[in-house]
């Protein structure tokens, strides 16, 4: 839905459908980054890919779309691990609804 009327808002403004494509698949992408259904909140004080705590190596908190509510990382490798793995789920969202 989010991306149909992404794809029309881009033909609306002059682009064929297929140059209207790959803008809105970066939108639908970007939506579904921050959509709160997609986070994955940790304990304060924990790393949501590690599991450890912060004694050695700062968390950083990320926003989960949720009041109050926070994915904890330590930045680096497991910062870059929770963005593939986000990466991860947003294709398979995106390949379950068959855009194209
Ligand atoms: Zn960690």
């Amino acid at each position: 839905m989010l991306y149909e009327a992404a794809v029309a808002a881009g033909m609306r403004r002059g682009l064929s459908r297929e140059e209207a494509k790959p803008v809105s698949l970066s939108i639908l992408r970007a939506t579904l980054a921050n959509d709160p259904r997609l986070a994955k909140p940790s304990a304060p004080g924990t790393c949501a890919v590690c599991g450890q705590p912060d004694a050695n190596k700062p968390l950083l908190p990320f926003m989960t779309g949720r009041a109050g509510v926070f994915t904890w990382l330590h930045p680096g490798e497991c910062h870059r691990e929770h963005q593939a793995r986000q990466a991860m789920a947003i294709d398979k969202c995106i390949a379950r609804a068959r855009v194209e």
